[in-house]
């Protein structure tokens, strides 16, 4: 993981600050405690990126959510399907189940894709 660090995709996988990467956007970084799944700091304690930059800015990560569910939901079937060789009926059932119980993480990489649209990394912010 450390090896992707500067990348989109540390940030994305790991909900750290998509400017300095040293440290989590949520309060608690475990997206399955779910009474706290969108506790997120108002800023970043090192580089002072404010995550939120529009009151409903997490609003779109919605629609990011779509695409990394129909990922998920895709991942589910083709494993069902194609390598379990499992009925119809419980391939759907292993989607269904998939979706429910991934959807902490599928919140979470959402609001991660999201914000990481709008910031870039930058390394002087970083500790170095
Ligand atoms: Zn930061």
């Amino acid at each position: 993981m450390k090896s992707l660090k500067g990348n989109k995709l540390y940030s994305i996988f790991t909900g750290t600050c998509p400017v300095c990467q040293e440290e989590s956007m949520y309060k608690d970084p475990n997206p399955y405690h779910i009474s706290r799944l969108f506790d997120m700091h108002e800023r970043c304690s090192n580089c002072g990126t404010k995550y939120k930059m529009e009151p409903s800015f997490f609003f779109g990560a919605m629609y990011v959510s779509y695409a990394v569910g129909i990922a998920f939901a895709t991942a589910a079937f083709v494993i069902s399907w194609w390598i379990f060789k499992l009925s119809l009926l419980s391939t759907f059932i292993a989607i269904v189940l998939t979706l429910i119980v991934f959807l902490p993480v599928i919140v979470r990489w959402s609001r991660n894709i999201w914000v990481n649209f709008f910031f870039s990394y930058d390394g002087k912010k970083a500790k170095g």
